[in-house]
């Protein structure tokens, strides 16, 4: 990432001397790999902001959209989720950053300064689709295999999770002797 990258995602509101300003730069796997931001391991953001001056405050809007690759939840490899969202602010200079409400944020006026990258990380977070699952059909099929031999030797024995592989422990199919004597119990109920 060049400085220049760097520079472009900082809007300088208190020396912002023309009316409108347009930003347009794309944060790609050089930045999701080093943001902290959910689960994100990389991906690719397109990112458009626009501000407009007033009086007392400035409009900024920033649309984001793109995919970013988060681990599924359910075979644990990764998977593409697409990212849109938009926001609309105000916002003003004030003596400390801050939320005023929804729509309405202050920056530090001493610095003057917005990090647009640090609000896009936030629009991608909460725009991530809630449940972290590939589409139907898509998961890793042999990964969730093991998963699925992996929880039932942790149920039943679990000193076999560190050294055995998967696929010369013959327990795991089988299912305890005494769950069956139970079953029979409850069946005659
Ligand atoms: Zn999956």
């Amino acid at each position: 990432m060049s400085q220049k990258d760097v520079q472009e995602y900082i809007i300088d509101f208190k020396h912002m001397f023309e009316d409108e300003v347009d930003r347009h730069f794309m944060l790609g796997n050089e930045y999701w790999e080093k943001a902290d931001c959910a689960e994100i391991t990389s991906g690719s953001v397109d990112v458009s902001a626009h501000v407009k001056k007033m009086d007392e405050y400035f409009i900024l809007d920033v649309k984001v959209n793109g995919d970013v690759m988060i681990p599924c939840d359910r075979c644990l490899d990764e998977f593409p989720a697409p990212i849109q969202a938009d926001v609309h602010l105000l916002v003003q200079l004030g003596p400390e950053d801050a939320e005023i409400n929804e729509e309405t944020i202050a920056v530090n006026e001493v610095r003057g300064t917005l990090d647009l990258s640090s609000l896009v990380s936030e629009m991608v977070a909460v725009s991530l689709p809630l449940a972290h699952i590939h589409p139907e059909g898509e998961c890793n099929q042999e990964m969730l295999e093991r998963l699925a031999a992996l929880s039932v030797t942790n149920v039943s024995d679990e000193e076999n999770i560190s050294g055995d592989t998967f696929e010369d422990n013959d327990s795991t199919n089988t299912i305890d002797p005494r769950w069956n004597e139970l079953k029979k119990i409850k069946d005659n109920k």
